[in-house]
């Protein structure tokens, strides 16, 4: 019965949620007609106040990418020295420490969930340590509690690179309301998006004042320029974008979630297969990703067999999160970059693989993955 095929058309890990043409349209129409293309025009404004409700978080400040929000972060935090991080993430994480002139500190990370690992926190602080920043990898929340408890012991700063995390929420709380200030990219593969994007939350206006002084120069106004600061504004063509794109993100969750379930469905009790990790029953998450560990003495194949064996099929996934940013040429000269050092990440390096995930995707082509991947067993 099932039809092994491969696949017509090409199967990506991902694609971006399109907005109709006709709502973009109408949209570039109030635009033309305020005249006003950049620096906190209306769109701007209108989408920062309807993101900070969406997000439930006290305040945000808009970007025009991650990217450049948590080089910010750091800014406006006057981070230096060392910082804790993960190397199970994306190049954009440790990247923006060094861009801070600040030296990253690799620390390993959970089993289960893959995120920083909270119990190893404490071993990696010296008198250099002045934050920890974490991600909460594929939407999974990082421990924040116990990352608070280690940061409060020993006067740390907390920064969240929530870039997988749009939307996630703990036990009704927004997850941008953790640590001192949280990162959410909005770039065209993500959940939701404004084509190119990004946001921080804080806990009040004093440090929003800074943030939103350090993306635009450091210019308090026309006689004053109080800091060195960066471009770091996102313009009104894409606010208007991503004001029409928060209509979409409720429905676009709600078809990857019956997805998480099909894949859920199809994969559990497959031996030498681990799925995305539980979260406790008061967290929401986003389905943004589906990723799924392969173990190869269990499966008989390995990472790297079934992701070029996919590629046959027209199915094409990713190795997020391979390599390691500890694996990087520019990070693996670091002491804490040592695989000694990241037992379980340099694991879990070598076995995860991203399936595809998008609203697109229909169950049928979900469990034809699955029949593919159960065929590639030994
Ligand atoms: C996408 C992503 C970023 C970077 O965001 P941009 O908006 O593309 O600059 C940073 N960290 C993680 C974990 C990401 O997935």
């Amino acid at each position: 019965m099932k039809n092994l095929e491969p696949f017509k058309e090409r199967i990506y890990v991902t694609r971006p949620v399109f907005p109709t043409i006709e709502e973009v349209t109408e949209k570039l129409k109030d635009i033309w007609l305020s005249k006003w293309l950049t620096n906190n025009g209306p769109q701007h404004t209108m989408l920062e106040h309807e993101l900070k409700n969406f997000l439930k978080v006290p305040c945000l400040s808009l970007f025009n990418n991650g990217t450049i929000a948590l080089i910010v972060a750091c800014q406006s935090l006057r981070l230096s020295g060392e910082v804790i991080t993960t190397p199970f993430t994306f190049a954009a994480t440790p990247h923006v420490l060094s861009w801070n002139n600040i030296k990253p500190i690799f620390c390993d990370v959970d089993a289960e969930t893959m995120n920083i690992d909270a119990e190893k926190i404490e071993s990696m602080i010296t008198p250099n340590t002045t934050a920890i920043l974490a991600v909460h990898v594929f939407g999974t929340p990082c421990d924040v509690e116990k990352i608070q408890q280690v940061a409060d012991r020993y006067g740390l700063h907390v920064v969240y690179d929530a870039a997988h995390a749009f939307g996630v929420e703990i036990n009704g709380q927004g997850i941008g309301n953790f640590g001192d200030i949280s990162m959410f990219s909005f770039h065209a593969t993500k959940l939701y998006h404004t084509v190119e994007g990004g946001a921080l939350t804080m806990k009040n206006e004093y440090v929003k004042q800074r943030i939103d002084l350090l993306k635009n120069f450091g210019i308090k106004n026309e006689e004053e320029v109080v800091m060195p600061g960066i471009n770091g504004k996102l313009d009104e063509v894409r606010a208007a974008i991503g004001r029409i794109m928060l209509n979409y993100v409720d429905e676009e969750r709600q078809k990857r979630f019956h997805l998480h379930k099909i894949y859920n469905e199809e994969l559990s009790g497959v031996a030498g297969i681990k799925l995305m990790p539980k979260c406790a029953d008061d967290v929401k998450l986003n389905n943004q990703y589906y990723v799924i560990r392969i173990d190869e003495k269990i499966f008989g194949r390995s990472r790297d067999f079934v992701y070029d064996a996919f590629k046959n099929y027209n199915v094409y996934t990713r190795k997020y999160f391979h390599p390691l940013c500890s694996e990087f040429t520019c990070y693996r000269q670091l002491n804490s970059a040592n695989p000694a050092n990241l037992h379980t990440a340099n694991l879990i390096g070598k076995q995860i693989l991203s399936l595809p995930m998008y609203g697109e995707l229909t169950e049928d082509d979900v469990r034809k993955i699955c029949a593919i991947l159960k065929m590639f067993r030994r």
